[in-house]
């Protein structure tokens, strides 16, 4: 789950990472009064899930009450890469002397932590990383070992940071990598990462992305509001606990496990096709996992058809096809449905199959002949 601005300095601040006092804002009158009540200036922040807001106008200063009429009025509304700005952050603003960078993640590649500081921060990374990448100090660490305040320092001076900011900074470093790890993130992100005109290093901006698998270890989480970047069905699917995500195709998916969904995708794709989803029913597959996957893909209106494609191995296909009989009993389903059912005793699970289909439920042998008939189908169920 990504977090908005606020919260990601929210949560950096649990972890003792400063930043510059704000408040949240839905209205411009509000910005307004809360402004007045921060004292000026100010910055006024749009709050969407989105990078580079500052070259989009979505981030300006403030120096008066009019100032935050006119930016909030706006802002609020705004259409950011396709993210409507609902929120705003109304912030204390900074007297800015340098912009660094900072961010944790994970580096798949080597299984360690990766550490990444730079004194040119304020730009896209990514920029820097292509036309200037030894302007970015890396440093992997390793979680067995976690990250020491020496290491950190000497991180720290090599990326070139200001002498004067470089004490607070390897401090600061040590604190964001706790809120890495403790606070069970998939990215955290300070750019920039400032040092202010009177010496103090703080966060300017934050990006925080929180790893879903660890929410059962944060209750805390769910005030967090993340239900409101889903849509209905992916909303439906939470409910009922499928592992599920909306794309904007017309086939509906099913697959067991998370590698054959993502093939099905790319074999619908190949024939001409665009999924409507991502759905894993898992290993389990039972009849009613299949009710509730076509019961969410059913919710779905742009679905024209369906693929359903399992490979049985530990689950097998037999188990599934009683699911699926099972599943078209209680859903009336508004597409066609195309099967394809391979791996452990798939013979049994076609012959369970056998007496239910018609020419809006049919089997297919393989995996690409499925994907054909599904993307046909879909293209002529309009
Ligand atoms: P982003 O464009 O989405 O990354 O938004 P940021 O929060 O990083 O802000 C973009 C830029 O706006 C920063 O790099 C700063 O240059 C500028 N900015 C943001 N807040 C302040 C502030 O309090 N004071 C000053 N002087 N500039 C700010
Ligand atoms: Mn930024």
């Amino acid at each position: 789950m990504d977090l908005y601005e606020y919260q990601g300095k929210q949560y950096l601040a649990r972890f003792g990472i400063p930043s510059s006092p704000g408040v949240l804002c839905n209205t411009v009158d509000e910005a307004q009064s809360r402004a007045d009540d921060l004292g000026y200036p100010v910055v006024v922040k749009a709050q969407v899930k989105v990078g580079g807001r500052g070259k989009a106008g979505g981030i300006q200063l403030a120096a008066d009450s009019e100032d935050v009429h006119r930016h909030a009025a706006a802002i609020l509304g705004m259409d950011i890469k396709g993210y409507v700005v609902r929120r705003l952050w109304i912030e204390k603003a900074s007297d800015i002397a340098r912009e660094y960078y900072a961010s944790f993640t994970l580096d798949r590649a080597v299984k360690l932590h990766l550490c990444m500081v730079s004194a040119k921060g304020g730009v896209d990374i990514e920029e820097v990383a292509a036309t200037d990448p030894g302007a970015i100090a890396r440093l992997h660490v390793d979680p067995v070992d976690g990250l020491s305040v020496t290491e950190s320092a000497k991180l720290v001076a090599e990326a070139g940071l200001d002498e004067v900011a470089r004490v607070q900074a390897a401090d600061l470093l040590v604190k964001l990598y706790d809120c890495y790890v403790q606070g069970d993130c998939d990215l955290v992100e300070i750019n920039p990462l400032i040092l202010t005109t009177d010496g103090r290093v703080h966060a300017l901006d934050a990006k925080v992305t929180l790893d879903d698998n660890a929410a059962f270890r944060h209750p805390e989480w769910g005030e967090l509001g993340g239900s409101e970047e889903l849509d209905a069905r992916e909303l439906l699917a939470k409910e009922k606990g499928l592992t599920y995500i909306g794309l904007s195709g017309s086939v509906g998916i099913i697959a067991n496990g998370a590698g054959l969904a993502m093939s099905t995708l790319d074999v619908v794709n190949q024939v001409g096709g665009r999924a409507a989803n991502f759905l894993d029913i898992g290993g389990g597959a039972s009849a009613d996992t299949m009710v509730s996957a076509l019961e969410v893909i059913n919710s779905d209106d742009a679905v024209r058809s369906i693929f359903v494609n399992i490979f049985g191995g530990i689950t097998r296909v037999d188990e599934v096809a009683n699911g699926v009989v099972e599943a078209l009993r209680r859903v009336e389903l508004r597409s066609p449905i195309v099967l394809r059912l391979d791996g452990t005793n798939a013979e049994e699970g076609r012959q369970i199959l056998a007496g239910h289909l018609s020419d809006r439920i049919v089997v297919e042998d393989t995996m690409v002949g499925a994907a054909r008939r599904a993307v046909a189908m879909a293209g002529s169920n309009r």
